[in-house]
């Protein structure tokens, strides 16, 4: 059986950095402030804020919700947007994703200020990530998987590790990250061709691929360690992940959960960026 790759365990000891940060910060008359940014009622959208503003709440700093109808102009958008920017009480924000098909994402997403860029959106922050120089934060789902590798000890040099998905939100800057982590990386799509024999090369395997079940014990071999970012409702409206659990954990060494894994690291590491820019300021 696997041994379980714990979010609870991850966000122990970074949790406590941060509400310490938060402490210092409060003594010098400093409240971090994330603001959030939601377009339509998306029920994965509602989960992500809702799991935001309680990590926000636990750890001492602030959050903020500016909800929009789906049909919101992309004029309304942008002003909201340049409002946070000059507004000095907020130190970073989470714009929800994907957008309504009528917004144009990547003029949204480069109208935020670079030091208020805590998940990586503008297109300076995610050259930070490919160039590997420090410029902005990662994107705080990658970053959360890499925090669960170093939290367990897991030395990704030399390791041949497999992204399944290649999206600029997960997979592609957490292949990047691994890079620069020293493994060998193959990222695979839905184009990839003999997926199972792809992924079972892995040391390392991080499932993005945003489909229920997508891989099971034909795609993992043993002793891997397999890191599920996937976050999907099965047929009874259960949170389940990309991996199916139940065979890959008989098989895997290690395992993250869903839930229990990379979500629940993924909003500490959100209140860490927002701490880092109100400290930065
Ligand atoms: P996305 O934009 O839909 O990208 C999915 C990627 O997976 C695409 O590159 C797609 O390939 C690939 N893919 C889909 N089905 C595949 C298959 N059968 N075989 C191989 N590749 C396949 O999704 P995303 O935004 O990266 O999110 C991925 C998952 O992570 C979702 O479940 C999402 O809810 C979850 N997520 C979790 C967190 C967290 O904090 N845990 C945060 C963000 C997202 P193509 O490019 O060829 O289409």
């Amino acid at each position: 059986m696997a041994e379980l790759l714990l979010g609870k365990e991850v966000n122990g000891a970074l949790n406590k950095r941060i509400s310490d940060d938060v402490l210092r910060l409060k003594e010098r008359g400093i409240v971090p402030t994330l603001a959030i940014l939601r377009v339509g009622e998306n029920p994965g959208d509602l989960a992500y804020e809702r799991g935001a503003k309680k990590r926000c709440e636990a750890l001492g700093a602030e959050c903020t919700v500016m909800s929009f109808d789906e049909k919101v102009s992309q004029e309304e958008l942008l002003a909201c947007i340049d409002r946070i920017n000059r507004d000095d009480k907020i130190h970073g924000v989470l714009l929800l994703r994907p957008l309504p098909r009528h917004l144009d994402a990547s003029v949204i997403e480069n109208a935020v200020a670079a030091e208020k860029d805590v998940d990586c959106m503008t297109d300076l922050s995610i050259s930070g990530v490919f160039s590997g120089r420090n410029i902005g934060y990662p994107p705080c789902t990658a970053q959360a998987c890499i925090e669960i590798l170093d939290h367990y000890g897991i030395d990704c040099t030399g390791k041949k590790a497999v992204v399944v998905g290649r999206s600029l939100v997960v997979g592609k800057p957490v292949s990047m990250m691994l890079l620069q982590k020293n493994a060998t990386v193959t990222i695979c799509h839905t184009r990839t061709k003999d997926l199972s024999s792809v992924t079972k090369e892995a040391d390392i395997l991080i499932v993005a691929a945003g489909r229920a079940g997508v891989i099971g014990a034909e795609h993992v071999r043993e002793g891997q360690i397999v890191i599920d970012v996937g976050i999907n409702t099965d047929e009874n409206g259960k949170l389940c992940g990309d991996v199916k659990f139940s065979e890959a954990e008989k098989i895997a060494g290690y395992i993250t959960p869903v839930p229990g894994g990379v979500g629940s690291v993924t909003t500490s590491v959100l209140v860490r960026h927002v701490v880092d820019a109100a400290m930065r300021k």
